[in-house]
């Protein structure tokens, strides 16, 4: 494992569920030299999903569910974006240009899917088997954050439910859910957008049960705000039934 790329954090937890985070964090490394961009847009959600993180580390806790999460920034690769995603290396996001990630050529692109995303694929690959050989059934659940307004729009949805073909889990925590926090199906964005990737790739290949669950980061901004969702949030995962077995 490359602890420069990914972290794995409570390995051993006894929940069924395996929490994972692809953009964790908004860190470049110094080769790319910031990727030609200011530090407020370093800072800004096109770098990263900002509380996502301390969201998937509460619900580590609060689930004892072990989590996989990434080191580098999704300007450099976007670990949930496949290597033939024009979106795995964006030269745009919203309104920002990404200099750094312009006319890349063939090798420099090889070279980020070896040094994050294969790393990262890699890890949580690994990190599933080894749980399936553990005697789990695992739950693959990815955290994000989305900005509360996107070219423009203001977007009223608080938390999305996101899933692909396979929307037992969505469909149970949809059923279940309180009216605390808007929550929708399949928004801001859904599989269309090709943001289902790890779901597809970690989970639904292998029969488990999945979903991402999308924040809006106003909801994140102080700790206690963001203990609270994750409160809410273990909650509704808790309340979910037990995973059954896919039936084929
Ligand atoms: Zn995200």
């Amino acid at each position: 494992m490359n602890t420069d790329v990914v972290s794995i954090q409570n390995p051993q937890g006894k929940s069924p569920v395996l929490l994972v985070c692809e953009h964790a964090s908004n860190h470049i490394p110094a080769q790319y030299n910031d990727l030609g961009l200011s530090k407020p847009a370093i800072q800004s959600h096109i770098a990263w999903d900002p509380g996502a993180l301390h969201v998937a580390q509460h619900l580590m806790e609060l689930l004892d569910a072990p989590l996989v999460s990434q080191k580098i920034s999704r300007l450099v690769y976007d670990c949930n974006r496949p290597p033939d995603s024009p979106d795995a290396m964006r030269a745009t996001s919203e309104v920002y240009q990404i200099p750094g990630n312009e006319n890349l050529g063939a090798d420099e692109i090889q070279a980020r899917i070896d040094a994050v995303y294969t790393p990262f694929r890699n890890t949580l690959r690994q990190t599933v088997d080894q749980r399936i050989t553990d005697g789990f059934d695992p739950v693959i659940i990815t955290i994000h954050s989305f900005t509360p307004e996107y070219n423009g729009k203001i977007r009223d949805v608080e938390i999305g439910i996101l899933h692909d073909s396979d929307s037992r889990l969505a469909d149970k925590m949809l059923a279940t859910a309180d009216t605390r926090f808007r929550i929708q199906r399949n928004a801001p964005y859904g599989p269309a957008d090709g943001v289902t990737h790890t779901l597809l790739d970690q989970a639904i290949s292998r029969g488990l049960q999945n979903v991402m669950i999308e924040i809006r980061n106003d909801l994140l901004e102080s700790p206690q705000a963001r203990r609270e969702v994750a409160n809410w949030l273990a909650a509704l995962i808790t309340k979910a039934p037990t995973p059954e077995k896919e039936v084929t």
